[in-house]
């Protein structure tokens, strides 16, 4: 096991909470622009398209483009609306969405300790443009010395090339370097099984609760933790 060189996190669901958001910004988009549909069917019916597409975006059978108006598109036929701008209404959601000041708890304090201690990374499955809105707006941009997106990177995690392109911006190996994430399957085995040490730390709404196998070094309650286990908090306090 290498020294501790680098702190990689998860952004949605680890450092911020998308959960939240996505509920208040389908919402809003939905009490104000489409006034003539049931909202909770509207809701029911984007997440349905929402999974499969980020599912076929996953296996590489769909693009970025498609994801953000098919979601839409789907959801509003599904509800029985033909005359709305689903692309212009996929565009409007992301903007508000990205924009809600949501962090988990403990997320800048964490940050905070993890700078300067650490090289900190952001890895993220998303649109590079939204997932940087969401830094910019919570004001933690600053903390990272760099951010890794599914965009950019063109593999979504657990593809071994996300956790790859995550040494290669540190300049360390993988076995210095820990990742943090709330998803058992992205960010837990897909760390794990390329040689970093992982931190779980589930979302509270996270459905299921059993531990993945291989397993995570260290299961969180909350972030506050994660400088306790890495034996970092000391330095700054
Ligand atoms: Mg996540």
């Amino acid at each position: 096991m290498g020294t501790l060189r680098c702190v990689t996190l998860d952004l949605d669901d680890t450092l911020w909470d998308h959960r939240r958001a996505q509920a208040e910004a389908l919402r809003l988009i939905a009490s104000e622009s489409l006034p003539d549909i049931r909202v909770d069917t509207f809701v029911d019916r984007f997440h349905y398209h929402n999974k499969i597409l980020w599912a076929q975006y996953d296996a590489g059978e769909v693009d970025v483009g498609t994801v953000k108006e098919q979601r839409f598109e789907r959801a509003l036929r599904d509800v029985g609306s033909t005359s709305h701008d689903a692309t212009a209404i996929g565009e409007d959601y992301l903007q508000r969405y990205g924009r809600l000041p949501y962090l988990r708890p403990g997320a800048r304090e964490v940050l905070d300790v993890l700078a300067g201690q650490v090289l900190v990374g952001c890895v993220t499955d998303g649109f590079t443009e939204v997932q940087h809105l969401k830094l910019e707006t919570t004001q933690i941009a600053r903390y990272f010395d760099f951010v890794l997106t599914s965009e950019e990177v063109g593999v979504t995690k657990p593809d071994p090339a996300m956790y790859a392109a995550a040494a290669a911006a540190a300049g360390c190996p993988l076995d210095e370097i820990v990742h943090v994430g709330d998803s058992l399957e992205k960010d837990i085995v897909g760390a794990v099984a390329c040689g970093m040490r992982a931190a779980w730390v589930p979302h509270p709404e996270m459905p299921s609760w059993e531990v993945s196998d291989p397993a995570p070094d260290w299961v969180l309650s909350t972030l506050y933790e994660l400088p306790v286990v890495l034996g970092l908090e000391s330095a700054q306090r």
